[in-house]
């Protein structure tokens, strides 16, 4: 069995090329397949997999998961909250109280979800207490190691987050005293990993990767020594595997000292996100008789690499450390399977486009190369991409524009003077009222878009049904006595992909899935070239529901931040050139709807956070940019046009200076849950334009009483003045049902006029 990694990949994808996860678990939770026939496709999957990185000369086994890698190590140290087990006695099947922490039972709400560093991946929190108990369970990762072992795979590598980043991920259990740290228990977590260490050596495993990557955020030195002590612990057990720590999107700063210094036989580094730190590799000592696992294909993009680029980047840490390996930067789980599928993409985009299978060809052939056998094939490869490839599409006029941006078009008028002449012309009362733009998308609606996109419904047909739509939300909203109506969105699939599907620059690939969390994936759009607006995108839907009001209607639109975000994006420049490309369109499309008669525009920028550096020192380079595209796209709106945008959270303590930045006339945010704490804290700052703290949770199907929104709306007035508050509920309203909707907005209406009275 072979003590070297050559190349390797730290993960890959797991819902299946076709989706095939998501399917047999949301027909399992139906009821409609028994859990042997979800194991059977998840068993389909894992072999799928073996055969995909077979190329590789190590690979990663238990990457698969049903739900969540995080939760997976949750059920591993059988670390499950008590409210999943209300008598204390094992009822039910592993896989039953698994799917219970992900998806809650009738009397116990889920674990809660929160993104992956800076990704758009969700993993369920786990909830680590003084009392919490650690034992091994009985399924661990032999089980897929065996497996792969038993499939003829001579490579594997059982794969899992490490003790330390598990509890440094994890919050302190419900009751836990104030001054509770989950990381205080780690002792008795390695205990647990020592135990499996064991076992995985006992089953043949040459290496094991734990995966350390809370260290690429920014730790104290108690974090760091608790990384120092798990290390050694793990490393001084005789009967073991040789541990690969992995740590990907950023950075490890002093982790990687640390862990130089212990007697664990790898470290994989992301240098994709950090090239730079492959200087420091030859400066850390402690390195030279390691093994280091270099990523240098981008395991969270969709480009091809620069194969020779990336080669050089490896050979260059040849000598510094003990063995050297190629890989990607982190798991492949943040792309789609295979590029090949893409039969209806502009071959030119194809083209430069490697997607998990692509990428794995990519490391393979660079393993190869690195050990001299492969430099031909090498020199061919490149050939061939340089020969297929084009570059990304240019478009002067845009770049033109955005070379000639000045301050001045990220900058309005004076608050005061907007706010005035705003009041002047909308005459809405203290306590404006309105929703955050999306009703409930009922299945009449989906059924509609999705026959148009077909083309099973015509272009007049489907206007009809749309208007139709437009119609009753408008009606609705007049009936219950809203002061500012949106148009509902019923003609939006995602916020991003609708104005990816129009926009120059960008492709939507057919089978192009990514697991956001669960069961759920979404289908980032590539952007790939030059991007303008060529025409109005919204201006028909917006100028349609005002023509059947006389109430102000909100024109809807995403924001350059969250546009990006939630896209693929090119890497051949920096992205805040990118993000004032998207913004100068949406500053065109702001144009024509203040031209259109619309008074009010909400730019959404749900992303704003979500893309926040992992080390606080890289925040400012990009709240920079990020803010200042939101500025572009709204810098030129009249003063008498209220810009609005809205977040999608409340802990915002982060970016408070930067929604304050985005000087927008009204922001409204995520409140209901947090009652209203996120006001004190724009209040502290300053912040004196108008805020909608959301008084509706439309994350739950419960329907709040009046008393309950009306004691959150005095919550709110104690922070901000009247004349500045807002009364709408958390977030769009497409997930919820009109049964809800309607009985909620009513009462969150009356609250609102009681208020006023
Ligand atoms: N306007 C969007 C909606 O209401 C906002 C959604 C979001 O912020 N996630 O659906
Ligand atoms: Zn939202």
């Amino acid at each position: 069995m072979s003590r070297q990694i050559g190349s390797t990949v730290l993960g890959y994808p797991r819902i299946g090329p076709r989706r095939e996860l998501k399917k047999a678990l949301e027909a399992h939770w139906a009821g409609k397949s028994s859990a042997e026939e979800l194991e059977a496709v998840a068993a389909d999957i894992r072999a799928g997999t073996r055969r995909d990185l077979a190329g590789l000369d190590s690979q990663p086994t238990g990457t698969f998961s049903y739900y969540d890698h995080v939760a997976d190590v949750t059920a591993l140290l059988d670390a499950v909250p008590p409210r999943f087990r209300p008598h204390d006695t094992r009822e039910g099947t592993a896989l039953q109280e698994y799917f219970a922490i992900a998806r809650g039972t009738r009397s116990a709400p889920p674990m809660e979800m929160t993104k992956w560093f800076d990704t758009n991946y969700h993993y369920l929190v786990p909830e680590i207490g003084p009392d919490t108990t650690f034992r091994l369970a009985e399924r661990t990762p032999v089980e897929h190691y065996t497996e792969a072992v038993a499939d003829g795979v001579t490579n594997a590598r059982p794969a899992l987050v490490g003790p330390v980043s598990y509890l440094l991920l994890a919050k302190p259990a419900d009751g836990a005293p104030e001054s509770f740290e989950p990381l205080s228990r780690l002792d008795d977590v390695v205990a647990v990993y020592e135990q499996l260490l064991a076992e995985l050596a006992d089953v043949g495993a040459a290496w094991v990767q734990l995966d350390e990557s809370a260290f690429v955020q920014d730790r104290s030195e108690a974090e760091l020594d608790a990384l120092r002590r798990a290390y050694e612990r793990l490393g001084a057990l005789r009967n073991r595997p040789s541990i690969l720590v992995a740590s990907a999107y950023g950075d490890p700063g002093p982790a990687l000292d640390v862990l130089a210094r212990t007697d664990v036989e790898g470290v994989a580094l992301d240098l994709v996100t950090s090239p730079d730190l492959a200087d420091r590799v030859a400066g850390v000592t402690g390195l030279r008789d390691k093994t280091l696992v270099a990523g240098v294909v981008d395991g969270r993009n969709v480009w091809r690499s620069d194969l020779p680029r990336a080669l050089s980047r490896v050979a260059s840490l040849l000598g510094s450390v003990g063995e050297l390996a190629v890989s990607s930067s982190c798991s492949l789980l943040h792309v789609p399977y295979d590029v090949s599928v893409e039969t209806a993409l502009d071959p030119a985009v194809t083209a430069r486009l490697a997607f998990a299978r692509e990428k794995v060809a990519e490391i393979a052939l660079l393993g190869r190369a690195l050990t001299q056998e492969g430099s031909d094939e090498l020199r061919r490869a490149v050939s061939d991409a340089a020969t297929a490839g084009g570059a990304s599409v240019r478009d002067e006029a845009v770049r033109a524009r955005v070379a000639a941006v000045e301050p001045g078009d990220r900058t309005r008028a004076d608050y005061q003077v907007r706010s005035k002449a705003q009041a002047d012309r909308l005459g809405l009362p203290d306590l404006a009222t309105t929703t955050i733009g999306s009703f409930p998308q009922t299945s009449d609606v989906r059924k509609a878009r999705a026959d148009h996109a077909a083309g099973r419904l015509g272009e007049a047909d489907y206007t009809a049904r749309m208007r139709g739509e437009i119609e009753r939300v408008i009606e609705l909203q007049e009936n219950l006595g809203l002061d500012v109506l949106v148009h509902g969105e019923p003609e939006r699939n995602d916020m991003v992909q609708y104005f990816a599907d129009t926009l120059p620059g960008f492709a939507t690939t057919s089978l192009g899935w990514v697991q956001s969390y669960g069961s759920r994936c979404v289908r980032p759009p590539i952007l790939h070239g030059d991007v303008s607006r060529p025409e109005p995108i919204t201006v028909d839907w917006a100028t349609y529901a005002q023509s059947l009001t006389p109430k102000p209607v909100k024109g809807m639109l995403t924001g350059p931040v969250t546009i990006l975000a939630w896209s693929f994006v090119r890497d051949d420049q920096p992205l805040g050139t990118t993000a004032d490309q998207v913004a100068l369109a949406l500053r065109d499309e702001i144009a024509d709807l203040e031209q259109a008669g619309i008074e009010i525009i909400q730019v959404d920028e749900a992303a704003l956070r979500e893309l926040l550096p992992p080390r606080r020192a890289d925040w400012g380079a990009y709240l920079d940019w990020a803010v200042g595209a939101f500025r572009l796209a709204t810098g030129g709106a009249a003063d008498t046009t209220q810009i609005h945008t809205h977040l999608c959270y409340s802990e915002f303590g982060d970016v408070i200076d930067a929604i304050d930045g985005l000087d927008a006339d009204v922001t409204t945010i995520e409140a209901a849950r947090s009652r209203m704490e996120v006001l004190a804290d724009l209040e502290a700052i300053g912040y004196s334009r108008g805020v909608g703290p959301g008084v509706y949770d439309i994350h739950s199907p419960r329907v709040p009483s009046r008393e309950e929104i009306a004691a959150l709306i005095a919550e709110a007035r104690r922070a901000v003045p009247d004349d500045r508050l807002w009364i709408n509920p958390d977030c769009g309203l497409k997930t919820r049902g009109y049964a809800e909707v309607e009985p909620t907005l009513q009462a969150m209406v009356e609250a609102a006029q009681e208020a006023r009275r």
